[in-house]
């Protein structure tokens, strides 16, 4: 893709107004030599005999967003549950390597799946919103890891509604209303609120605009954008022009002959679009194929 092309995709016809450049200078640093919040090392992921995914090993820079894209069943969902320890519920799945959260391995022994998963939160594709009030969804998880008391429950609630740019189209009637009444846009922002509220590390994505009409979708890229200043967001997107316009990192995954997945390369988001190291990116990003 072209200096000009990658401009272009960063520009979406529909936007509303000017929208502030994603991709910041700072960003430019190469990744190694940012904060590392969680690293993947030599991971090979089984469903049942079957190799998925081969020998994965990359970086993901603290408050930054990090894209994970290829063609389908290339492993990027699979990859993306190994950051939260979501394919321990997958029965026939078995990880291979290592996950580092801060240095420390989420899958050494001793560590507990759901205190992974309180600190590296997960945003489906398709919203899921409890069949119970906005309220109730964002105070369910604080509540289920015993929090009680109804001024800190009260606070937290409206102020992950806020972080989530939920608030303002709410806050009228967020006690009594359900989420399942909010439109797709908000349902998801209200899940991404729902996520905050348990206070992660790191927010994991998969697909969560594939749903979404554009201005929905344009919503929450915004809100990644804002989001990124205090988490750490690693999200998969089939979206050539989305991974471009709201990553800083970018990781391109490939099947190989015998169908397992693994990782072609990984950068800065600019560097995989605009000069990538491998001509099957390049093929990639270019929409040559895929
Ligand atoms: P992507 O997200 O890139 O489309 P996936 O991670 O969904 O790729 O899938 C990678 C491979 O693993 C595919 O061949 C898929 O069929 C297989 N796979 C994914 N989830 C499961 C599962 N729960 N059980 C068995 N195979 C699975």
């Amino acid at each position: 893709m072209t200096e000009d092309a990658l401009e272009d995709a960063m520009t979406v016809a529909e936007a509303p107004a000017v929208r502030k450049p994603v991709v910041a200078a700072a960003e430019e640093t190469p990744i190694e030599q940012r904060t590392i919040k969680m690293r993947m090392e030599g991971v090979n992921v089984y469903y049942g005999e079957r190799l998925a995914v081969r020998d994965i090993s990359f970086p993901v820079a603290a408050n930054a967003v990090t894209a994970l894209i290829g063609p389908s069943g290339s492993g990027k969902s699979t990859i993306l549950r190994c950051f939260d320890r979501m394919n321990d519920l997958v029965p026939s799945a078995r990880v291979e390597g290592s996950v580092t959260l801060d240095g420390e391995d989420i899958y050494g022994t001793g560590v507990q799946a759901v205190e992974v998963r309180r600190r590296v939160g997960l945003v489906f594709q398709r919203p899921n919103p409890f069949p119970m009030s906005i309220y109730d969804n964002v105070a369910y998880g604080p509540r289920r890891h015993g929090e009680k008391n109804k001024q800190t429950l009260d606070e937290l609630v409206v102020s992950c509604l806020q972080r989530a740019a939920l608030w303002d189209e709410v806050k009228d009637d967020y006690r009594k209303k359900s989420g399942l009444a909010l439109s797709g846009g908000q349902q998801q922002r209200l899940c991404i609120a729902r996520t905050l509220a348990t206070d992660p590390r790191v927010i994991l994505m998969d697909e969560p605009a594939s749903a979404l009409d554009p201005i929905a979708t344009l919503k929450i890229e915004d809100l990644m954008a804002e989001l990124r200043d205090n988490y750490t967001i690693i999200i998969v997107t089939h979206n050539m022009q989305q991974a471009a316009r709201i990553s800083d990192q970018t990781a391109f995954f490939n099947m190989g002959d015998d169908r397992a997945g693994y990782l072609v390369e990984m950068g800065n988001t600019s560097d995989i679009f605009t000069r990538p190291q491998k001509q099957l990116t390049e093929d990639y990003v270019s929409g040559r194929f895929g």
